[in-house]
């Protein structure tokens, strides 16, 4: 599980680019995120750079 403060992203898509599963997407603006996708693997987390997503338990 992941988390995002969506009031510092800038709406770069990097998160998007580099995730595996697809989880992550940009809508309207908007980072949409499918936790059901996520496996955990830190790429978003690392590639941020806004430093607003999170990895949590
Ligand atoms: S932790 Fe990995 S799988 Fe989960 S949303 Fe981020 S890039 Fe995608
Ligand atoms: S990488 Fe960070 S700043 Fe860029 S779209 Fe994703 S959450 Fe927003």
């Amino acid at each position: 599980m992941i988390e995002i403060k969506h009031e510092g992203c800038i709406q770069c898509a990097g998160c998007c680019s580099v995730c595996p599963t697809s989880a992550l997407e940009l809508v309207g603006g908007k980072i949409v995120f499918y936790p059901e996708k996520c496996i955990k693997c830190g790429n978003c987390v690392r590639i941020c750079p806004a430093n607003v997503i999170e990895l949590k338990k």
